[in-house]
């Protein structure tokens, strides 16, 4: 069976993925991203430090090769712009671009209400 590359919400993925997500594998490759993206989110750019009620979560750009993940399949978002890419569904790729258009960024950011603009 093939999966669709894209990411097509929570409730898609394949059924171990919960169980997947407690697995002393998936957290290393999950601080890895982290790490890789030097604890920073990679749509708005707030780091670690200046998240206020946000944390970092690691998003799959793709469930493809979930459980052996490359490190392109994976993004790091604070928990803020990872819940509106999934509400709204779009793509991280698609976000980005949302993002590049918008020119009050990157004045209001970091979980403020209201300050994401897709
Ligand atoms: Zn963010
Ligand atoms: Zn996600």
């Amino acid at each position: 069976m093939e999966w669709d590359i894209q990411e097509q919400g929570e409730e898609l993925p394949p059924i171990d993925y919960r169980g997947y997500l407690k697995t002393e594998e998936w957290k290393m490759k999950s601080s890895e991203a982290k790490q890789r993206a030097s604890f920073t989110c990679e749509l708005c750019g707030c780091h670690e430090d200046e998240l206020k009620d946000a944390k970092l979560e690691v998003h799959h750009v793709s469930y493809v090769r979930l459980g052996y993940e490359k490190p392109e399949d994976l993004v790091v978002l604070c928990s803020d712009c990872h819940r509106k890419i999934h509400e709204d569904k779009v793509t991280f790729e698609e976000a980005r671009e949302i993002y590049k258009n918008v020119e009050l960024w990157p004045e209001k950011r970091c979980g403020e209400s209201g300050s994401l603009p897709f």
